[in-house]
């Protein structure tokens, strides 16, 4: 299975862990491989990921994140702006076009080690998300033929930004199960169905959401926002484990991408515990 990740995901000041992380999880895959698993550089998708940024997202507020200015405008994703910014951004995103080429061509699943995507709207970012590379990645889906595309956003914080840009289209599907609501700005309506979950009942509403994406027509192609923070509010690492073999059984062979999205030290969390969270996603997925 085809990952993808390059330096530039990391290349910005704000040391966070939506800005570091993804580093730390490419290493960890040169130093412990997980078998079945290349890491290659996305970086040939870059320009494809900047033609669809332009779709998602109003000129003015790419403008602000490329130049600095206007301020709270370039720094509305909550991170402090520098000259990078916008091209780390893009990155994220393009990390996510060569996983949707990458599943369509071969009719098979990949991923991105991309964060920082799906509360970014279509004016403005928010919670640490600057470019919408979960909206970025439908669209070029859309662009390669599928007829119809499922976002299965199973971070901890709603992925309102991405329904925000993609709630008219018909050809969209997006099913939500959020353990937090601080980022909750675009209420579900439509073809949006969001699921309120908490530690105690996690795995239930996760097959509750599975159910429901089983209901639905097939799609072409499920992009899976894969955050792992539901375990900064509580949701045991163990039931994390099975959420994710439970995503990739409903998976099946249907053509699939993920995001790592979410996970962060929040609870007295290391790195290595990030890390580790996020190599259970990786594991399941290239076990099939
Ligand atoms: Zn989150």
């Amino acid at each position: 299975m085809d990952i993808y990740f390059h330096p530039t995901y990391t290349d910005v000041e704000n040391a966070t862990e939506t800005t570091r992380k993804s580093q730390l999880i490419a290493t960890s895959l040169y130093t412990d491989p997980i078998p079945n698993v290349r890491v290659v550089s996305p970086m040939d998708f870059t320009g494809e990921a900047e033609r669809l940024a332009a779709v998602a997202h109003s000129r003015a507020y790419l403008e602000a994140v490329r130049t600095g200015t206007p301020t709270d405008v370039a720094r509305s994703n909550g991170l402090a702006w520098c000259p990078n910014l916008y091209g780390m951004a893009i990155a994220h995103s393009a990390g996510l076009v060569a996983a949707v080429d990458t599943a369509l061509a071969g009719d098979t699943t990949s991923g991105s080690l991309s964060s920082g995507l799906h509360h970014a709207s279509r004016t403005a970012g928010m919670g640490f998300c600057t470019i919408n590379g979960v909206a970025v990645a439908v669209y070029a889906a859309l662009a390669r033929g599928a007829a119809n595309v499922l976002v299965l956003d199973i971070d901890a914080h709603c992925g309102g930004g991405t329904f925000d840009i993609l709630g008219a289209d018909p050809r969209f599907t997006q099913i939500d199960v959020s353990t937090s609501f601080t980022y909750d700005r675009f209420p579900a309506s439509g073809n949006h169905r969001r699921i309120p979950a908490h530690s105690g009942d996690y795995l239930q509403r996760i097959e509750e959401a599975l159910d429901h994406a089983a209901s639905l027509h097939a799609p072409d192609l499920v992009v899976v926002n894969a955050g792992m923070d539901p375990v900064n509010d509580g949701v045991p690492v163990d039931d994390m484990a099975v959420r994710e073999r439970l995503v990739r059984d409903f998976v099946g062979s249907t053509p699939a991408v993920f995001a790592i999205a979410g996970g962060y030290g929040w609870g007295g969390h290391s790195y290595d515990d990030i890390v580790s969270w996020h190599r259970l996603t990786i594991s399941e997925w290239a076990s099939r």
